[in-house]
């Protein structure tokens, strides 16, 4: 039987180990916005530092996008494989996805403003619960 994950990583020049089919296939079913310490929680049998290498190989080959600039200081990953926005509660550190928006005007307004062609993209936007105490 084909493997559809297996030729994502094919497509992409990666050779499909086990380890990698396992990571690709967690963070295509997790849209929790995971650090690579959950993942680690959750698939003990691959190290720390394997779930590391193998994020930061996805990010490189635009399988996997880094979100960061959460105040919990960590570098949360997400799959690349549907555009969407990000929400970030400032308060809870919640990372909330959005995709209301088309950022075709945007796209379009950039390249007009520099020449360049766009290749991707990536929107955070930080905000609070309006009904939530000031600190
Ligand atoms: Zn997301």
């Amino acid at each position: 039987m084909l493997n559809p994950l297996k030729n994502v990583l094919q497509e992409h020049q990666l050779k499909a180990t086990s380890q990698r089919l396992t990571l690709l296939e967690y963070m295509m079913t997790h849209d929790t916005h995971p650090t690579a310490e959950m993942i680690h929680q959750d698939l003990p049998n691959i190290s720390l530092a394997t779930v590391y290498n193998t994020l930061e190989k996805f990010v490189e080959k635009k399988l996997v996008v880094i979100i960061d600039g959460i105040s919990d200081g960590k570098r949360h990953y997400d799959a690349a494989d549907h555009p969407h926005y990000h929400v970030i509660n400032t308060r809870t550190n919640e990372i909330i996805d959005a995709a209301n928006y088309d950022p075709a005007p945007l796209i379009k307004a950039a390249q007009a403003a520099t020449g360049l062609k766009i290749t991707e993209y990536k929107i955070d936007l930080y905000g609070v619960d309006p009904d939530s105490k000031p600190e």
